[in-house]
Parts: structure tokens; C-alpha cells; sequence
């Protein structure tokens, strides 16, 4: 039963929780495998733009933050050539330019400028515990939190507040019955409240990632920590409800934005490509994207119900617009202080995709939508970021009904 209140996208969206979860395994495989196609793997970034914010960042020297890059020739031609003239990047009055990136209007994020920065692929990265800790990570999570999150923030570490009573809820659903600090009785306006809840799902999905690939310190052995988990996302089933906010958010832009992304030209064989190129992709590859988009976009169809209509209404809504999306803009530069490697490659695909979502949610009228009308509407980063961001965020879903199964087995022992 869904209930319906519609005094805001929390509540209209709570059924739509209980729909993800039952077809996130659907979604967690055709993702899984979608990410894989040489389309959706190689992403294109600046990972050494200075911090703008400190000077020091507190650099991870630890192997695991390491990170190697594709050469560029590995690279198809096509989007190569598409990265340094083809794309349409806006002209010079309709932007605002900093060395190496700049935004449009429209945008919730600085975006590259695709003549500088490195292809990474992110098939062989994998977002895992990396040992990057202490006051340099926490300096960031402060940072985004703090300074961009209209004073809402929720950080123990100054507080010092302990924990809440550890519990993992039997079912996915059951998280939607437990209250959620400040939902009810927040005086802060809904946006704001979507704002907190976006970065904290974001925080709690890489604290889900980095528990299910842990590495045990004192056998040197890679696995999940139940107790990383519990201390981390569980012990506080908001931020469990938050994973799914952002998992739901992502689902409806792609729903939304579903007919261009069905029309958009995934194929990158090119004559240029020498035919005993390693990564020269096949046709196979492209029939194999557009089979598994098309079965993520029949379930974005289906469950991506996120009722955007009711942000940005009202009175002021324009001026809180424009501050959503200079916090969020924010965001994304506070990902180049983050001292780790693999660490800030996953931020900037993250909080890029995390963005592109709320660009389509917010920002594109149903005509701009149409693919003949405008086929530049989104650059290849982005489609790569928001499909890899929505891939991390169902995989967060499957991993926590594994963490779920091995509480289960914890009880049973005890
Ligand atoms: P942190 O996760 O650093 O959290 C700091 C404080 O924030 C906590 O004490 C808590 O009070 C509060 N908090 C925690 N979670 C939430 C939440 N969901 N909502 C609200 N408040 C919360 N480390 C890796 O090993 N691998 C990675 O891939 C990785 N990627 C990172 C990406 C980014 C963008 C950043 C900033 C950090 C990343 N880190 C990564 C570091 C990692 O997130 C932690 O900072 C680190 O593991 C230390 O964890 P912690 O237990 O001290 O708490």
C-alpha cells in the first residue's frame, strides 16, 4: 500500500522504495553488465585540478589509492575525436569559465572541458576499501556537509554524539517504518532536506562499497566486515532510507530522459580504428549496450517515480534553486581536495552523475527532451556518469541483502 500525502517527493516516494527493491536484482545484473561495454567503462576526467579550498590534502600514499590511466590510443577514435571538436561546448557567454572546467546555467556541476584530463576505465577500478581515513577525509565529508548543506549537518565528529542502538531492520522495507531524524519536524525547507539526504546517501553508498571489499589490516585478506557495515550505514537506518532516495532519484532521470538516451549513438567503430586493435569494440558490444540500456530504462520506466514536480515551487523557488545548485556545484570542486586517487576518480564520476540527475529533474522541459530537437543535450561523461552512478547505487542495494544474510547468520550462531 502506498500512501500517498504529496506534501513532498519523501512521501510519494515511499512505495516507490518497495518497488526498487524488488526489482533491484533485475537492475543490479543489467547494470552490471552494461558497465562493462566500452561505452559506459571509459570515462574521461580531470583528477589533478588543484583544490581550490586548502592547500594541503593530505595525500593517501597508501597502495590501494593508486591508480592507473588508459592511454589515449586505446581509446576509440570516435569519441577521442568527439572529446577535443565535436562536442558542443557552450559558447562563451553562456558559461562560466575556471581553468580546465566551467558550467552552463543548466548545469549542477563544473564540468571538464574535454580537452584536458585522462581516460580512466572504470571496469578494472573498483570502488573498495582504500585506507584513506582520518583528518584529511574527514576535512572533506566536513566540507560538503558543512559548508554546503544549509547547516544541516549531521557529523558526530564534532559532536561527538554516540551511535544509535545497532539494528539491521529483517526487510528493505521495514527501514521505511523506522521515523527519520528531523523528516517530520524539520523547519528547514523541503529542498534543503533533499539536498542532505542526496550527499548523505552518497556518503553511506561508498561506506556500503568500502565495507563489502575490506581489507582485513591483521590477515591481509579482502572481504566484507559485517561490523564496518553495522558501525557505519546500519547503526543508523536513515542513511540506509537515503541510499534509496538517491537510487530512486537517478532511476526517474533516467526514465525521464529515457527516449534520448534509446536514440543516442552508443556505437564506436570507426574506420580509423585498426582492425587489430585490442579494445576495438564490435558490433556485438553495441548490440549488447542497447539490449541492456533498454532493459535498465523498461525498469527506470516502471519504478522511477520520483515526484520532482513539488521542488522548486513556490516563492522563492528560483532563488533556492539557484543555491541548490551552487552547493552542489560546490560539491564537485570540493572532489578535487580529496587526497586519494581511486577515491576522488569515484567522487567526480559520483557527484557528475548525481548532478546529470538532477540537470534532467530540474532543468530540462519536456521539448529539450526530444532527441531530434537536441542531441547535444547531455555529453558523453555525462551519460557514462549518470549509468555508472546509478550501477553503484543498485550495487550498494545487492550488497546490503548480502550484509543482511550474514547478520542473519551472526544471530543464528548466537
Ligand atoms: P567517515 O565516513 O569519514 O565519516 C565521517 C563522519 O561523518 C562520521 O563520523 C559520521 O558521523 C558522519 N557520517 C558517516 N556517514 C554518514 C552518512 N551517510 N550521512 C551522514 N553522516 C555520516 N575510502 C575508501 O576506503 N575507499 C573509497 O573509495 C573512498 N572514497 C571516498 C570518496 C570521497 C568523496 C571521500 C570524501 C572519502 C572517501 N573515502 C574512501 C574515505 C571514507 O569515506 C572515510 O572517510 C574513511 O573510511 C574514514 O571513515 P570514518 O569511519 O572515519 O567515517
Amino acid at each position: 500500500v502506498c500512501h500517498h500525502t504529496m506534501t513532498g517527493p519523501i512521501e510519494t516516494t515511499m512505495c516507490d522504495y518497495e518497488t526498487i527493491e524488488s526489482v533491484n536484482e533485475e537492475l543490479y545484473t543489467n547494470l552490471h553488465d552494461l558497465v562493462q561495454t566500452p561505452f559506459f567503462r571509459y570515462f574521461q576526467v580531470d583528477l589533478y585540478r588543484e583544490c581550490p579550498f586548502w592547500q594541503d590534502n593530505g595525500f593517501c600514499m597508501n597502495r590501494e589509492c593508486g591508480i592507473t590511466t588508459v592511454d589515449e590510443s586505446e581509446i576509440p577514435e570516435k569519441w577521442r575525436a568527439a572529446a577535443l571538436s565535436k562536442i558542443d561546448l557552450p559558447p562563451p557567454g553562456q558559461r562560466i569559465q575556471l581553468p580546465g572546467c566551467y558550467y552552463r546555467d543548466s548545469d549542477f556541476c563544473f564540468l571538464d572541458d574535454l580537452t584536458e584530463g585522462e581516460y580512466f576505465d572504470l571496469a578494472t577500478i573498483p570502488e573498495r576499501y582504500t585506507g584513506y581515513s582520518g583528518p584529511s577525509a574527514h576535512r572533506v565529508w566536513r566540507a560538503i556537509y558543512e559548508e554546503n548543506c544549509f547547516g544541516l549537518s549531521e557529523l558526530n565528529l564534532l559532536t561527538g554524539r554516540s551511535p544509535a542502538p545497532v539494528t539491521l531492520p529483517d526487510t528493505l522495507t521495514d527501514i521505511l517504518r523506522i521515523p527519520v531524524n528531523g523528516d517530520d519536524t524539520a523547519e528547514e525547507c523541503l529542498e534543503k532536506r533533499v539536498y542532505y539526504k542526496i550527499i548523505s546517501g552518497l556518503h553511506a553508498s561508498i561506506s556500503t562499497h568500502i565495507c563489502a571489499e575490506y581489507l582485513n589490516q591483521s590477515t591481509g585478506e579482502w572481504g566484507p566486515s559485517l561490523q564496518c557495515f553495522v558501525n557505519r550505514v546500519a547503526s543508523h537506518p536513515e542513511r540506509l532510507q537515503y541510499i534509496y532516495f538517491d537510487a530512486v532519484l537517478l532511476l526517474r532521470a533516467v526514465a525521464r530522459v529515457a527516449p534520448y538516451l534509446s536514440a543516442y549513438d552508443y556505437c564506436a567503430t570507426s574506420s580509423v580504428i585498426p582492425h587489430d586493435h585490442p579494445h576495438e569494440p564490435d558490433l556485438m558490444d553495441e548490440v549488447r549496450t542497447r539490449v541492456r540500456l533498454e532493459n535498465v530504462l523498461q525498469i527506470a520506466k516502471r519504478t522511477g517515480k520520483f515526484d520532482e514536480s513539488v521542488l522548486f515551487r513556490g516563492e522563492n523557488a528560483n532563488v533556492l534553486k539557484e543555491e541548490f545548485k551552487d552547493h552542489f556545484r560546490n560539491v564537485s570542486r570540493i572532489m578535487d581536495c580529496v587526497g586519494c586517487d581511486k577515491c576522488r576518480l569515484w567522487g567526480k564520476v559520483q557527484t557528475t552523475g548525481l548532478a546529470t540527475a538532477l540537470k534532467i529533474l530540474f532543468e530540462i522541459d519536456e521539448k529539450a527532451l526530444d532527441p531530434c530537437n537536441n542531441q547535444n543535450l547531455l555529453q558523453r561523461s555525462e551519460v557514462v556518469a549518470l549509468v555508472n552512478t546509478l550501477h553503484r547505487f543498485s550495487e550498494s542495494l545487492h550488497l546490503v541483502e548480502q550484509f543482511r544474510d550474514m547478520w542473519k547468520n551472526v544471530g543464528q550462531r548466537d
